[in-house]
């Protein structure tokens, strides 16, 4: 697999949106959120040149390097191919739990799809719940990921048959919240059905893991994980991820079951855009034009000791470069970007523009706040109108007096 790509590499793949996946992962605390991030990085990052002569020298990916990077970065852009053909993951950061402050909502405002990472021995948990919930209100894709299944072998001793039951058990709760919280149209069509390969099963510590498509492709089956725990033979454990890696599977899943920000913004425009779906702006955002009027929606605001804050978010439509003028619509603020880069890898890289459906970072935004909407300066007086306000899932809050 090719790691080191070029900037304009990766801008012409950014240019063809039916190449890009905009994602995020969910989950309850401890589920392996972090875990799974960290692999994928390590697997499919794209790299620049200039980590990678850094990379030679230093380790660069070395795990306890990349997990300060996975914490610090808003998002990752991953390379993976599949049939021959490249894509362009964005993996947004997602906060680690949900807080009241709306942060995951924030989040999931600028994905298309979201991995949903379950422990298979804890099961569905209260965050699960709302995390999950969350995604559908937002229409924002569930994948699921039962991670941590080393464990049903290692700790429950289970058979292939008692981890087959399980795991279904575990998709059957999955979709009956699925049944109870997504909106009619999406019900069915956005359930889990093992057949068809939108969920993946798998240990993100030990770096295996497989969908039921992928299973049959590679001729692994429940009992070669069985074997591989019980022999006590670390390396049989390795072989495994070595025949079904586990970002293989993650990505293969992504691209095939998250939709490309086209066909997604179809649908989420009219459920997050607060303003007039007739509108000029609101149509250029329904079809990710790129010939459109900027619409940005920031979803994280980061201080760079180098190059001051730096705001991340999601161009819903239009093309943002260098020397714009746009409007904050929350803060009724005039700004020029003064600089707009693409994230390669976890590192951010300058870029002359980076059009609708895309992840972009620009500096120059320091009156923006996370959530913020930026709009072309000609809609200044326009009251176009902003991202739907963030409504909040709270979990139960347990008062002491
Ligand atoms: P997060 O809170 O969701 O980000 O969870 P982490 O990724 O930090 O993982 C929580 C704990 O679960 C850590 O101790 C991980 O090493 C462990 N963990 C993650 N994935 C697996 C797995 O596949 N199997 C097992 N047994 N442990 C795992």
């Amino acid at each position: 697999m090719p790691r080191y790509k070029t900037v304009e590499q990766v801008l012409s793949l950014m240019k063809d949106i039916t190449r890009v996946r905009n994602i995020g992962i969910i989950a309850h605390v401890d589920h392996g959120k972090t875990t799974t991030s960290d692999t994928l990085l390590a697997a499919a990052g794209i790299i620049s040149q200039k980590v990678a002569g850094e990379a030679l020298a230093l380790d660069y990916l070395s795990v306890e390097q990349q997990r300060g990077i996975t914490v610090k970065a808003a998002n990752i852009s991953l390379y993976h191919e599949i049939e021959g053909k490249g894509y362009v993951i964005n993996l947004i950061d997602t906060p680690g739990h949900v807080d009241f402050s709306g942060r995951v909502t924030r989040s999931l405002r600028i994905l298309d799809g979201s991995i949903v990472v379950v422990d298979a021995v804890e099961g569905i948990m209260t965050q699960t719940e709302t995390v999950l919930r969350q995604s559908l209100e937002e229409r924002v894709r569930p994948i699921l990921f039962i991670n941590k299944v080393d464990r049903l072998v290692k700790e429950l001793k289970l058979s292939p048959q008692e981890i087959q039951k399980k795991l279904i058990d575990m998709i059957v709760e999955i979709n009956n919240l699925i049944e109870m919280y997504a909106e009619p149209e999406y019900k069915d069509a956005w359930k889990i059905k093992p057949e068809l390969g939108n969920v993946v099963f798998g240990s993100a510590k030990d770096k295996w893991g497989f969908s039921v498509p992928i299973a049959q492709k590679k001729g692994v089956k429940f009992s070669d994980v069985v074997n591989a725990y019980s022999s006590g033979d670390k390396s049989k454990v390795e072989e495994l991820a070595n025949r079904v890696p586990i970002h293989e599977a993650l990505l293969e899943t992504v691209i095939k079951f998250v939709p490309n920000p086209r066909d997604a913004q179809k649908y989420r425009i009219p459920k997050i855009w607060k303003g007039d779906l007739d509108s000029d702006i609101a149509k250029a955002m329904i079809n990710a034009d790129p010939n459109g009027p900027i619409v940005l929606m920031i979803s994280d605001m980061k201080v760079d000791p180098h190059a001051g804050l730096v705001a991340t978010g999601r161009v819903f439509s239009g093309t943002l470069r260098a020397g714009e003028e746009i409007w904050l619509v929350n803060a009724k603020r005039q700004q020029r970007v003064l600089q707009v880069s693409l994230y390669m890898g976890p590192t951010r890289e300058l870029a002359e523009e980076i059009p609708a459906g895309n992840i972009a970072a620009a500096l120059g935004l320091d009156q923006a706040r996370s959530g913020e909407t930026a709009v072309d300066i000609k809609y200044k007086d326009a009251n176009v109108g902003s991202f739907e306000s963030l409504h909040y899932v709270s979990e139960p809050v347990v008062t002491i007096s």
